[in-house]
């Protein structure tokens, strides 16, 4: 694991994102990169694995979508991208920040997978097909199983609110639906705190990941 400590600098433009992207956030008045986002754009475009701890508002949403949505490709109509949160509530904001990061992008299809709505319908939106597929565990785990999610396609992998995830139990559900997607993938991390328990899990699912902690007076 290495931590990463170079100043960046924190205008977007400075990233080699592709140019609808910026152009975008513009529009949406982000004007430059938040701490977390300037320090761990750079490792995450590079293709590494990342861990990102910062507290909340801090802006790691955007830092793991811009990421997501740099890396996808849309003219291939498959589950690249998998967001995986706590529940169904920060699963509709992640998927809703995702929209408006992605406005510029075309044909993009970004579908929820959450409990406490009803599965038929889901499998019917499965059908239809998805690039980005943000949900919460249980239910993700449950479409895995009966085989109506096909994650063989996924090259990104987002834990958002791991230390969340894991206090809640979701360990085992984690565990049974990353293990369905490849394993060359890229896997992020994003975590409020940084418990034992993260650290476990991020040595068994990432590769050499680089640490990006943000200070909480930043
Ligand atoms: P976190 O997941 O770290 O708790 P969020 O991703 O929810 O934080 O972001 C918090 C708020 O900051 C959101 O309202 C988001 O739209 C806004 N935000 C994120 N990045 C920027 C930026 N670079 N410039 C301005 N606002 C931003
Ligand atoms: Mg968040």
């Amino acid at each position: 694991m290495s931590t990463q400590s170079t100043t960046s600098s924190k205008a977007f433009s400075s990233l080699g994102l592709k140019q609808d992207l910026v152009k975008n956030l513009a529009s949406l008045g982000y004007n430059e990169m938040t701490p977390i986002q300037a320090q761990t754009l750079p490792e995450m475009l590079a293709g590494k694995d990342v861990i990102g701890e910062g507290k909340t508002g801090s802006g790691k949403t955007a830092a793991f979508g811009l990421a997501l949505l740099n890396k996808l490709e849309v003219k291939r109509f498959r589950i690249q991208s998998l967001v995986i949160c706590p529940t169904r509530e920060l699963a509709d904001q992640v998927a809703k920040e995702l929209r408006r990061l992605a406005r510029s992008v075309h044909n993009i299809k970004i579908l929820t997978l959450c409990g406490g709505t009803p599965f038929g319908p889901q499998i019917g939106s499965l059908e239809h097909g998805a690039h980005v597929i943000v949900g919460t565990p249980g239910r993700l785990e449950e479409h895995v199983i009966k085989g109506t999610l096909q994650l063989d396609d996924v090259d990104l992998l987002v834990l958002d609110e791991a230390d969340r995830m894991l206090e809640m139990g979701f360990q085992a559900a984690l565990d049974n639906i990353v293990g369905r997607t490849p394993l060359d993938r890229q896997t992020l991390l994003f975590s409020a705190t940084f418990p034992d328990q993260i650290k476990s899990i991020s040595e068994s699912i990432m590769t050499d990941p680089v640490m990006v902690k943000v200070a909480s007076s930043e």
